[in-house]
């Protein structure tokens, strides 16, 4: 998979290179590119901003230098993301999808955002996703990129050590993770419950389905409502 970023701040975006993303480029999993936006820029103060139509505070990125910059980078099998926060919220599903795609190109915006022509040319050629990771606003898109490509590769075949790690994770069946616990057996007075050093898998199993059931409803009750026709007896009675 080909990854892109534009951005005016390119050194926001060196941890797309370190640890599990960096791995994966060394091993040839994923390639990803960074790149300036000013290069696209041909005034001395490489400007990429300009008041906002209609007045109002702040200054909106402007279509020509984005647009450039697209052309230079997207190709016909390329997905634009955009992130923003008034975008789709930002799902594993999401995740799941965008780990099929070969070309992945992220448009990170700051101040009020980009000039919303930009998107409109770019989907008459590409997908384009408008997507937030969250209900607040972060200065700038580099921070919601690092978030959505670590998201996204850690899905990818050959980049986890241990795929079932991904298939167990919190969201895989619609429910949030229960809790985990390793050695010591005892830590300041607090034990590892009993039942997951029995050895009996089908009950370990079972408590672990308990757990995810019990944290999902208190942490998380909307999701139990996209489950409910999945939700066996048993399930009923733990909530
Ligand atoms: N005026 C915009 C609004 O109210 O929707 C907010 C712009 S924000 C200050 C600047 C940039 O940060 C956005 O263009 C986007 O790239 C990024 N951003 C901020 N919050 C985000 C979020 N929750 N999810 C994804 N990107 C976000």
């Amino acid at each position: 998979m080909k990854l892109d970023a534009l951005t005016i701040f390119p050194e926001y975006l060196q941890p797309l290179r370190a640890a599990l993303l960096g791995r994966a480029i060394d091993r040839g999993l994923i390639e990803i590119g960074v790149h300036d936006l000013r290069d696209w820029t041909y005034d001395v103060h490489r400007a990429v901003d300009d008041a906002p139509y209609g007045g109002g505070p702040g200054m909106v990125m402007k279509p020509q230098v984005w647009g450039e910059a697209l052309d230079a980078v997207c190709t016909d099998r390329s997905r634009l993301i955009v992130p923003t926060p008034a975008g789709r919220p930002f799902t594993q599903a999401m995740a799941r999808e965008y780990a099929e795609e070969e070309h992945l190109v992220f448009a990170c915006g700051r101040y009020e955002g980009i000039d919303q022509r930009v998107f409109d040319d770019a989907a008459r050629r590409m997908p384009v996703d408008e997507v937030s990771i969250g209900d607040y606003v972060l200065v700038g898109g580099e921070a919601a990129v690092l978030v959505m490509v670590e998201a996204v590769v850690r899905l990818l075949p050959g980049v986890l050590g241990n795929p079932v790690s991904a298939e167990q994770d919190s969201f895989s069946d619609g429910l949030l993770e229960g809790p985990s616990f390793t050695r010591p057996e005892v830590w300041r007075d607090l034990a590892v419950p009993d039942v997951l050093r029995s050895g009996n898998h089908a009950r370990i199993d079972r408590w672990r389905r308990d757990q995810a059931l019990e944290r999902t409803f208190h942490r998380r009750p909307e999701l139990l409502d996209r489950l409910a026709d999945e939700l066996d007896a048993h399930d009923r009675a733990v909530l």
